[in-house]
């Protein structure tokens, strides 16, 4: 009786110890990409690192207020993709440096033409529009405002995606006590002009997100990744809702895992299988000058705790979490979507 049982049970348990260790060396195997990182250095170091853990980057310019800077962003991501063809790519961006003057889109779309030319395989909006610029009137000015008609046509018809990181974490207009995770608890803590509970004049994260909404409503051929789970981290449900809504928005994971980390385990799997091809890993990952050692001690971290979750169904715990979590152990074929194959489909101009 033993012994007809002994076989089938080592066969169950080499198939299960296979499995396992076959997603770890699906890790070291894969490519993968982080899909969302600010490279501002021009110290090879980083790409080394990435290559030796099978990752490709997107280095994305970002920030709106100088023109100085983006073009600085823009050195070091070009310099970087001269000598890692085939490993970077670069998102460019635009500068809202005299955006009441007349001409001024007309500028920012034959800037947006040269950075094409010259390599971008895709745009980014920051924050900074939405929460930051105001107009000669005192009003704010929102991505869906006619200002920026000329730029997104531009846009739509270059064929070419827009990352969005429109608003923040709705923790930010919550108090402290009600923040989900503890990064966003310290964060606002030490800096209370950025914590927009405190701040009811500016604008709603309803408006924002709204804001952002028109735009994928009225350019239903412009691709649109929303940055940091869209700004819908806290809930996956009303995530869903927007990918439902728009079959032109997929988002990105950069420093928003522990939101997920937060949320009701098998609302996430169920959520992570329905959207698989809409869903890209990434890390929000800043590095600049030399000497940043420290940097990619953080990045091996990420790199190595995201894909215990994502892979495995290890019990885990974070600083950023209160209490302890299961890792979500997707299949390889999910797997190989968020971390590689998504990222092709909506950066479809990258890695070449
Ligand atoms: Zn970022």
């Amino acid at each position: 009786m033993y012994k007809k049982l002994l076989i089938p049970l080592l066969v169950l348990v080499f198939f299960l110890t296979s499995c396992t260790s076959k997603k770890a060396d699906l890790y070291h195997s894969l490519t993968k990409v982080d899909a969302h990182v600010h490279i501002r250095t021009e110290d090879p170091a980083i790409m080394e690192y990435a290559n030796s853990q099978g990752f490709l980057l997107l280095t994305i310019n970002t920030r709106s207020d100088s023109q100085k800077n983006i073009d600085e962003q823009k050195h070091f991501a070009m310099k970087m993709k001269d000598l890692y063809p085939e490993d970077i790519s670069w998102l460019a961006t635009f500068s809202m440096e005299g955006f009441e003057d007349p001409g001024w889109a007309e500028g920012v779309v034959q800037k947006l033409q040269e950075d094409i030319d010259q390599g971008a395989v895709g745009f980014k909006v920051w924050k900074d529009i939405g929460m930051t610029f105001q107009d000669s009137q005192g009003r704010f000015v929102f991505l869906d405002d006619p200002l920026f008609e000329p730029i997104l046509d531009f846009m739509e018809s270059s064929g070419l995606p827009l990352l969005t990181h429109i608003g923040e974490p709705l923790n930010c207009w919550l108090p402290i006590d009600s923040m989900t995770v503890n990064g966003d608890k310290n964060y606002f803590t030490d800096n209370p002009q950025y914590h927009m509970y405190l701040h009811p004049e500016s604008p709603s994260h309803k408006r924002l997100m709204e804001s952002r909404d028109n735009v994928l409503a009225s350019y239903p051929g412009l691709k649109m990744v929303g940055a940091h789970l869209g700004s819908l981290e806290w809930d996956v449900d009303v995530l869903a809702e927007r990918l439902e809504r728009y079959p032109n928005f997929a988002v990105d994971l950069a420093a928003r895992v522990c939101h997920l980390q937060v949320q009701d385990r098998e609302k996430v799997i169920d959520f992570l299988l329905k959207y698989q091809d809409r869903i890209l890993y990434a890390t929000d990952l800043g590095i600049s000058g030399s000497s940043y050692e420290d940097r990619l001690t953080w990045l091996e971290n990420e790199w190595s705790s995201d894909w215990t979750y994502f892979a495995t169904d290890s019990l885990m715990s974070s600083l950023n979490v209160d209490k302890e979590f299961t890792g979500l152990d997707l299949s390889k074929k999910v797997l190989r979507k968020i971390y590689y194959t998504n990222a092709l489909y909506w950066y479809p101009e990258a890695f070449k």
